[in-house]
């Protein structure tokens, strides 16, 4: 067995009221999140001193006998680095086993191997276009697997255990879905899962929360599942997955440790190190996150160039009490203290992790215009990184779901994704308010407009200058160029609207 590094002592996993029975007689002590993020797996190391613990990129680990070693023998099967990753993932989410993998997707494919063939899998409809790609084409066209998709918002009791089959051995939700963000009842569906014969296990897809905000295996889910890739290493540096699970999982987590070993899909030490040190930071950037989204999610919300903002930390998101009553002990705290410093009490929002999405006025096109002619929000998939992006689902992370059931899951052409970053509040909000303008105003007349004068920088007569941000420097007397008559001060991004194609 490979020792898990110790923080204090096993109990570092007794926290926010989980369970004390199936832990150890130890005297329990309660570390915040942050306290935990910072130091479990990375207590000083014992030779040097160093505050940080070493990258130990050995594959291989010297024994003094056959078969006596320090706990180490291939790297594959365990490294220093791994396990003190896995032992601070377990100790944040609640939880006892941690197990990381090179990929979320490997995550999910080592999950879903653990059941078996023969097996039914049930899952929220709108799942993460990859997972619902493994379960559907590997899962089910290489091992036999069967799934259904099903609406585990709006259903009712009777129609989710419909669904159910005798050998349905596992439910993934994810909550928030993606990119509408809806939520799940995390409590609702482990009580159907329980109630029913097949006792199927209940994953929880956390990425978009992090155990910042949800703490899903205290609401009773037997399985916790991150895109280590998002917001847990932050810094869109490394791909990796991770699952974590209670105590009373020990044999399932066993099980899992083989796979993880025999199956192979393991994160590099150097990119568990990486991960590792970006988790330390966890708490603070899911707090920066969630007052940035929060203020850019209300500055949409009063423009008049969009329809819709999805954000369940708005009073005006219809799950927006649900999402209230599962936040996570330590969020609830931060986020009580939030409003009271910030909102007068009739101010019912409150940050929910960096994640909106919103509909802008118009179509396709609108959106494509938004998207560049932001200055901070990058173009780009993905998600969870302390630089802010967006993205138009219906064209990218979505574009292979087929248009009538996008219509159906309200993934419209107009909807766009934000991840909200951790930069300065007032400068995201400014550069949305900008690229709204920009890209939903009545678009100028097609003949060239007067162009001459340092000062004519607006895309028509009369339109605001497009660099009046008092933050960005305005280069006076600068380079400017004139296209399709526009004159565009040097520095500033030229508004044209490429083809749909160039976003795959
Ligand atoms: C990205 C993502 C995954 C897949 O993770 P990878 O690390 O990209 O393999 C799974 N679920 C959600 C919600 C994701 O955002």
């Amino acid at each position: 067995m490979s020792p898990v590094p110790s923080y204090f002592d096993k109990s570092t996993t007794l926290v926010d009221g989980h369970s004390t029975a199936d832990v150890n007689s130890l005297k329990p002590h309660h570390d915040g999140f942050g306290t935990r993020a910072v130091h479990v797996g990375s207590e000083p190391n014992k030779e040097t001193g160093a505050v940080v613990p070493p990258i130990s990129l050995a594959t291989t680990y010297k024994q003094d006998g056959v078969g006596n070693h320090k706990g180490f023998v291939y790297s594959r099967s365990g490294n220093p680095n791994r396990n003190a990753l896995e032992s601070v993932l377990a100790s944040i989410e609640g939880g006892v086993h941690g197990l990381a993998f090179s990929s979320g997707t490997a995550a999910t494919a080592t999950v879903v191997n653990a059941l078996g063939s023969d097996v039914h899998i049930l899952s929220v409809n709108d799942v993460y276009g990859g997972t619902y790609r493994y379960i559907k084409r590997v899962a089910g066209e290489c091992q036999g697997v069967t799934s259904s998709y099903v609406n585990l918002q709006d259903e009712d009791d009777k129609a989710i255990l419909s669904a159910f089959r005798p050998n349905t051995k596992l439910v993934w939700i994810e909550s928030p879905t993606n990119p509408t963000l809806r939520l799940v009842d995390i409590p609702r569906i482990v009580r159907l899962a329980k109630s029913h014969p097949s006792k199927p296990l209940v994953l929880v897809d956390n990425t978009f929360l992090t155990p910042f905000y949800s703490s899903p295996l205290l609401q009773g889910a037997d399985i916790v599942y991150h895109s280590v890739t998002k917001y847990i290493n932050g810094h869109s540096d490394v791909v990796m997955g991770a699952v974590v699970l209670p105590a009373h999982h020990a044999a399932l987590a066993e099980k899992l440790r083989f796979l993880q070993n025999a199956i192979g899909a393991v994160p590099s030490p150097y990119d568990s190190w990486l991960a590792q040190r970006g988790l330390k930071t966890l708490h603070l950037r899911m707090r920066a996150h969630g007052v940035n989204a929060l203020a850019v999610a209300k500055a949409l919300q009063s423009s008049p160039y969009v329809e819709d903002v999805l954000y369940p930390g708005l009073p005006s998101h219809p799950q927006t009490a649900l999402a209230y009553r599962s936040l996570s002990s330590h969020a609830l705290k931060f986020v009580e203290k939030y409003r009271k410093d910030n909102s007068s009490p009739e101010d019912a929002s409150f940050p929910y992790s960096g994640m909106i999405s919103f509909r802008i006025k118009g179509g396709a096109e609108e959106a494509n215009r938004f998207l560049t002619s932001t200055r901070l929000f990058t173009l780009a998939e993905s998600l969870g990184g302390v630089e802010s992006l967006a993205e138009v689902p219906a064209q990218m992370t979505h574009g292979s779901i087929p248009p009538a059931e996008r219509e159906l899951l309200g993934i419209g052409d107009n909807l766009i994704r934000l991840s909200v970053g951790v930069e300065e509040t007032e400068d995201l909000v400014h550069d949305i308010e900008q690229a709204l303008e920009a890209a939903v105003r009545p678009q100028p007349p097609r003949e060239p407009s007067i162009t001459t004068g340092p000062t004519a920088v607006g895309p028509w007569p009369g339109h605001p200058p497009l660099m009046s941000s008092p933050k960005l420097p305005v280069h006076q007397g600068g380079k400017s160029s004139i296209i399709r008559g526009w004159v565009l001060k040097a520095g500033f991004r030229r508004p044209t609207v490429p083809s749909l194609a160039s976003f795959r």
